[in-house]
């Protein structure tokens, strides 16, 4: 430790309390571009910084705080489990995670789930369960798995290879094997992709898709193109996955991702709002493909009992507050809200893209703006939104949102426009 951090100590005309982002960033890794502010605290849509400035938060910690911030349903559930049990391994049962994963199995098209701590764990788990499925159903001897361009799926070594954006991948190389991509939507080319890989001897035994392309830009998934890959996985015998880290548990006005696209997936995997806010992904498979065996696979954290404590109280308080159905009316409010928006600004937008929860407002390219200027005009202006990609202004708020704060927001957003425009 250096003297400099124990300054804020010593120096009595620095509050104890004071948030130092020079402090911060002297021993924490560099790998954020960080908005200098510091949440303190939450209660439901709302957000307060350490300097006490309020915010209207359309993040929600990247569509992820599925009910907000401190529902008491979480606080209780949270606070009841941490008092019982906290964490015990794998080597023995765990019956919240029994419970969840019932909840989740009884109403998906899923049979059996695999707990992990996040989207990207999810994804790599799902990864090795198509390669084993490949070969041993399969008799593939190097499975490939097709991804799509734009798509995300993670920052580990595998789940950063299947993401289909060449931004991610720069400077990790050597990169996975194993992976091929397609462009999204568009099923010529994933009939080609199959074709031109047969010829080469190199098999596929997966697809793996977003029901919507949420990094990439809020680009939604074409039902169409969806039910035609279906068809095409069931020809050949190989795997659909669906990635549905992001739009899962609710955001596009359907418990499923997959709902919204009209197919089921042989396996889908779920992290972002599944915990409402804690740390947990899952791999959900049908009987046929569950073929993950004692030791092949596993995670010291996976499925303990805080969190899937905590998890079942998000699922329970989504079902019994009917907040599905908000997602839908909501959602149809915002998108109009941001269309008229939209209609106001011809110079600096294109058009609104979304489902349920999940929407973007696309700026256009020739207004040599990108999304992140918005952003920070409407973080001025105590709205918090997210780009995805850079001309695309994504907003995902809690599941709970209500009338008079889709209202708000675009107000807020008005005014962030408008302060961009001038
Ligand atoms: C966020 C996201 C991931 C990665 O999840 P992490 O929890 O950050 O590892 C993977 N896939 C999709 C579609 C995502 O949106």
């Amino acid at each position: 430790m250096t003297s400099q951090t124990l300054t804020p100590q010593t120096s009595p005309s620095v509050a104890e309390d004071t948030f130092q982002p020079a402090v911060f960033d002297q021993h924490v890794m560099a790998t954020y571009g960080r908005f200098p502010i510091a949440m303190e605290r939450g209660v439901g849509t709302r957000l307060w910084d350490s300097e006490g400035k309020e915010y209207l938060d359309f993040v929600a910690g990247i569509a992820t705080c599925t009910l907000g911030h401190c529902h008491p349903a979480m606080v209780e559930a949270a606070t009841a489990q941490i008092r019982k049990l906290q964490h015990v391994s794998n080597l023995y049962y765990i019956p919240e995670q029994g419970e969840l994963a019932e909840w989740l199995t009884t109403r998906s098209c899923a049979d059996r789930v695999f707990f992990c701590n996040s989207g990207a764990e999810a994804n790599e788990g799902a990864i090795k369960l198509a390669r084993k499925y490949g070969h041993t159903e399969l008799g593939i001897e190097a499975p490939i798995v097709i991804t799509a361009k734009s798509s995300f799926h993670g920052r580990t070594l595998a789940t950063v290879t299947a993401t289909g954006q060449p931004k991610y991948q720069k400077n990790f190389n050597p990169l996975v094997p194993g992976f091929y991509y397609v462009p999204y939507n568009d099923i010529e080319a994933l009939k080609e992709a199959i074709t031109a890989l047969d010829a080469d001897q190199r098999q596929v035994a997966a697809i793996l898709l977003e029901p919507m392309q949420g990094e990439g830009g809020v680009c939604p998934g074409n039902p169409v193109y969806f039910k035609q890959v279906r068809q095409l996985c069931d020809q050949l015998g190989i795997l659909l996955i669906l990635d549905e880290v992001q739009v899962g548990m609710g955001r596009t006005g359907n418990l499923w991702g997959y709902q919204t696209v009209g197919v089921e997936p042989d396996i889908f995997t779920l992290a972002k709002g599944l915990g409402g806010g804690m740390p947990i992904g899952a791999i959900l498979a049908k009987s046929h493909c569950d073929v993950l065996r004692p030791g092949e696979h596993g995670s010291t954290f996976g499925g303990n009992p805080f969190v899937c404590g905590v998890a079942l109280s998000v699922c329970k308080t989504l079902e019994q507050e009917s907040v599905v159905m908000n997602v839908r009316s909501r959602g149809q409010q915002l998108r109009e809200g941001l269309k008229a928006l939209a209609k106001k600004y011809p110079a600096l937008c294109e058009g609104v893209r979304g489902w349920g929860l999940i929407n973007g407002l696309v700026l256009k390219a020739e207004a040599d703006l990108v999304a992140l200027d918005v952003v920070k005009a409407a973080l001025a202006e105590g709205l918090l939104v997210i780009p995805a990609g850079a001309q695309v202004v994504r907003m995902v708020p809690p599941l709970v949102v209500s009338e008079a704060d889709v209202k708000e927001a675009i107000a807020l957003l008005d005014r962030a426009l408008g302060t961009v425009l001038a």
